[in-house]
């Protein structure tokens, strides 16, 4: 059997058939993920015994009649979401110790379809960046080219994917760190409707905006693992509470007379012409398959980037307030007196780029500027939501680029802060409206990058995008790994 090759529906039907155990599988990706580690640095935490334990159990588990939507495949997970006895950093030296005595409910979720709970992806610190430069553990190269960033900050989990380390994997999303690191490594990214996913036990950036959700090979994984976390949680107040869809059974490649609206604004200086022309092919293929094209106009796109930077460093100003140095993590020695301790903690624990924000925030949320800044960008946030739902009176979904560029070289943003930012300028509008939106590999630049295109949709009509998506893969031929996939 090519372990490799099986999808998620194939891994959990072939260990439920008993023609292969969940610890042949779960010791395949071990294999490969840790003699790809050195490569990659995809890995922040790779628990051998603790992963072959759960494969076992699982094995046990079958034995006796288990059967689940997951049962037996290794799921790689974004080091910012709780993992109950498993190191979880979010990519800090302030959290590098830190194990949480809970599994967050996505966790739960997963486990109950007998999932196992792979490794623990390496991503930008709290989240922040683009590029997953920012990772106290180092950066993550992208399978396509070592030279070059995976995206961020997601990154981690988008290479294990990417680079076959696992068969699919969690990601979070404030302002695209899931879409655009999907983009980079030519994998399926999606972030879901606010309030879809539980954030229980997710470890908060910009409450308002994060999001978890999947990376996968293909849109039918992408849409079992986005089923198995769709679940209303009491825990987290701002989850919705709706009947959990059954994505991959809908799955409707038939999209005649699908309205696809592409938004003028975002085909702008500044976006690569093979993107344009990627993004192009595609709604050439999409026409063909029956989708309506349409233009349309979301006119305040402009502003997305300065709301997100207030609204997002604000939130994350006071939710990195907890890491003082008393309740967990790190906590810095020598110290005279309790004052001390504080400062000096949060002075050697957080990386440059964390306390930037930090300090924006705070500065964006302090009497006297609070109207000018956090208030006024509240009030555009809002402009902006409302260029989507007048969208989508005309139209069912929108497509665009995920991102304005394919992967950039290591080193080469990591001085000009807003060149960084500029980097989700097409994804972090979504965030800002709450509503879902998908990155699919739409073929390749000249130097052989992946493309993504970003399929968004209005409220909670993921299924809409993943059926849009389906029918695109479908007519492709599917997506093209990596090359690591000879490796
Ligand atoms: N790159 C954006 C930022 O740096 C988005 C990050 C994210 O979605 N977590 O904030």
């Amino acid at each position: 059997m090519n372990i490799k090759k099986l999808n998620t529906i194939e891994i959990k039907n072939s260990i439920e058939n008993r023609e292969i155990k969940a610890q042949e599988i779960a010791e395949y990706y071990l294999k490969r993920a840790i003699s790809l580690q050195e490569k990659t640095n995809a890995f922040i935490t790779l628990d051998e015994e603790n992963i072959l334990k759960q494969a076992k159990d699982i094995d046990n588990q079958v034995e006796k009649g288990f059967k689940g939507k997951l049962t037996g495949v290794p799921i790689a997970i974004k080091d910012n979401i709780c993992t109950k006895g498993l190191r979880t950093t979010c990519a800090s030296k302030i959290l590098s110790n830190f194990v949480p005595p809970y599994d967050a409910t996505v966790i739960e979720n997963l486990k109950k379809e007998g999932a196992i709970i792979f490794g623990k992806t390496n991503m930008d610190e709290f989240a922040m960046g683009s590029s997953n430069e920012t990772s106290y553990f180092g950066p993550v190269k992208n399978p396509w080219d070592m030279e070059r960033i995976p995206g961020g900050s997601s990154g981690g989990s988008a290479v294990a994917v990417s680079a076959i380390l696992a068969p699919a994997s969690l990601g979070s999303d404030t302002g695209g760190s899931i879409r655009q690191p999907a983009s980079l490594c030519g994998v399926v990214g999606m972030k879901p409707t606010y309030g879809r996913i539980s954030r229980y036990g997710l470890i908060a950036f910009g409450s308002s905006l994060d999001q978890i959700g999947p990376f996968a090979r293909s849109i039918e994984d992408c849409a079992l693992i986005l089923e198995v976390i769709s679940k209303y949680d009491p825990r987290d107040s701002t989850s919705i509470n709706l009947k959990t869809p059954e994505y991959l059974k809908n799955l409707n490649e038939d999209i005649r007379g699908l309205k696809i609206g592409v938004p003028k604004e975002y085909f702008i200086d500044g976006v690569e012409e093979d993107i344009i022309k990627g993004i192009n092919d595609a709604v050439e293929i999409l026409k063909k398959l029956g989708a309506e094209i349409r233009e349309i106009s979301l006119p305040h796109t402009k502003y997305g980037i300065a709301v997100y930077y207030l609204i997002a460093t604000a939130e994350a100003s006071s939710n990195l307030a907890r890491y003082d140095g008393v309740k967990y993590g790190f906590r810095a020695e020598n110290v005279k007196d309790l004052k001390e301790m504080y400062i000096k903690t949060k002075k050697e624990g957080f990386g440059e780029e964390v306390k930037r924000r930090i300090m924006l925030g705070t500065f964006s949320l302090a009497s006297g500027y609070y109207d000018a800044y956090y208030k006024k960008a509240s009030k555009v946030r809002t402009l902006i939501k409302n260029d989507f739902v007048n969208a989508f009176e005309k139209v069912d979904v929108i497509l665009c680029p995920t991102s304005p560029t394919t992967a950039f070289k290591i080193g080469e943003k990591t001085n000009d802060p807003i060149q960084m930012y500029l980097s989700d300028i097409f994804t972090i509008n979504v965030n800002l409206a709450g509503i879902p939106a998908i990155s699919v590999p739409c073929g390749f630049d000249k130097k052989g990058l992946p493309i993504g295109m970003q399929i968004i949709g209005n409220y909670f009509e993921e299924q809409v995008i993943l059926n849009a998506s389906y029918a695109y893969e479908k007519a492709v031929g599917g997506f093209k790994f990596s090359p690591f996939q000879e490796e």
